[in-house]
């Protein structure tokens, strides 16, 4: 064994699954998880920047490690990801950190175990009087994609498995950085995702996610316009095997008839979709540069439901963008009383660096704050109401983990993306069982199970 590593994770769901190809590159340089008490030889930052928020907690921890630094000076610190990749951001690391040793942006991840072999042997030579090396690679071709079919990933969420098919994102909704710092979008080739699918169905995974900052997009940069996402959900579904597939995220205006089509055929692709609407009105929405408007969102929404009525929708919704009046956000409400969301993803627009927003007046945080809080009012009644519909029924759910709160339970989630928890144990996880609700709390339902 060559020592111990950890990887600290911010962000997104992409984020936890790319920690999980980092941590297969680390397992095959000789490396092991660290203990938790243990003390780590590499510790990897894999940041986010999409928010203020978490950015500035990852730059807090990253202050927080020179101590260890300098406690073990053979300890190696990388930062990768988003973080670096923004305009300036990797210089800046390098010149407040000196400490780091290795920077390295979202398409340059796999370079890792390179450049930690290149300084440890620095290190050698240094003790001769040669320079310390340091690494950084932000480069961001469309073409280059570092993270590629090669990288060994070391699975983390059993039962589900993280499966990415697009990288990147072609949109530039006016108030985000991920195509910044993500660069184009890229698909994966079909053959190759079927193939990673088939492979987890073997091994045991019990559920599939499909990730992409726009799931609904795959295939559109492949040449032909034979592929796209409801053909590889349809060839998907053919796939052998009792497991469930979900995907994130979708875009409003690309979703299709044939993807919606797909889902409600299919008895293994769940009756579950997130769904961003971010804004209630037309004006917003279009400032967002984000290419629907309500009519659409609502037209998608009866089309879901016409197919599937038992469909759990859940949405992000961005409160105080810069051009927002109060009647533009009571159209955001008004909207969510009609939809009538499982649940929604609130924040609070934070201005983003090199954003057009981030150019816009922005309006004051007290306003952003008072209109957050009387939305989540209403979704939190709306999920309590919808919560309360599911008591009384029984559910078929694939069991997840132990319930951290409740000693002798264990929860997991209804086809429809619903979290219940119930009695079980460690044994349980990875099994689907039936579960009839006895008791809702906001989002959360709570059941006993009926295969006893
Ligand atoms: S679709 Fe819009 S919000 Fe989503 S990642 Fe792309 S630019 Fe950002």
């Amino acid at each position: 064994m060559l020592g111990y590593y950890k990887i600290i994770t911010y962000g997104c769901q992409m984020n936890v699954h790319e920690s999980e190809k980092i941590a297969g590159l680390l397992k095959a340089m000789g490396y092991e998880d660290c203990p938790a008490e243990g003390s780590a030889d590499v510790i990897v930052f894999n940041t986010c920047c999409i928010r203020d928020t978490a950015e500035r907690r990852a730059l807090g921890n990253i202050g927080v490690v020179k101590a260890e630094k300098k406690r073990n000076p053979s300890l190696i610190l990388a930062v990768v990801g988003c973080m670096p990749q923004q305009d300036g951001a990797a210089e800046n690391i390098r010149q407040r950190y000196p400490y780091v040793d290795i920077i390295l942006g979202t398409r340059n991840i796999s370079r890792l175990p390179e450049e930690i072999n290149k300084i440890i042997s620095s290190r050698e030579s240094k003790r001769r009087g040669d320079k310390r090396y340091r690494a950084v690679d932000t480069r961001l071709p469309d073409e280059y994609l570092s993270i590629d079919e090669n990288t060994p990933t070391l699975r983390t969420s059993y039962p589900n498995a993280w499966i990415n098919i697009i990288y990147g994102c072609n949109n530039f909704c006016t108030y985000c950085i991920v195509p910044y710092v993500r660069g184009r979008e890229i698909s994966r080739s079909m053959p190759n995702v079927l193939d990673e699918v088939r492979r987890a169905v073997d091994m045991g995974y019990k559920e599939i996610t499909l990730l992409g900052q726009n799931v609904n997009s795959y295939g559109n940069d492949m040449p032909g316009g034979e592929v796209n996402f409801a053909k590889l959900l349809h060839e998907i579904d053919k796939i052998e095997g009792k497991f469930r597939v979900r995907f994130m995220t979708s875009h409003p205006k690309d979703l299709t008839e044939e993807v919606m089509d797909e889902m409600a055929a299919s008895n293994k692709i769940c009756s579950n979709l997130h769904l961003p609407i971010q804004s209630g009105s037309d004006k917003v929405l279009k400032d967002m540069n984000r290419r629907y408007d309500r009519e659409r969102y609502l037209y998608l929404v009866s089309a879901l439901r016409s197919r599937m009525p038992d469909i759990g929708l859940t949405t992000d919704i961005m409160v105080g963008f810069p051009t927002e009046t109060e009647e533009d956000f009571l159209c955001t409400l008004d909207i969510v009383e009609r939809v009538r969301f499982s649940n929604a993803f609130t924040f609070i627009y934070s201005p983003r660096k090199g954003t057009p927003a981030a150019q816009m007046e922005q309006i004051p945080y007290a306003v952003k704050q008072e209109r957050i809080s009387r939305l989540i009012k209403a979704q939190n009644r709306i999920t309590k109401e919808l919560s309360d519909g599911y008591t009384g029924k029984t559910y078929e759910v694939l069991c997840e983990d132990t319930a951290p709160k409740f000693e002798g339970m264990v929860c997991g989630r209804t086809d429809s993306g619903r979290l219940v928890t119930f009695d079980g144990g460690p044994s349980d996880i990875g099994k689907f069982i039936n579960v009839k609700i006895t008791a809702s709390r906001s989002a959360s339902l709570f059941g006993s199970r009926e295969d006893i």
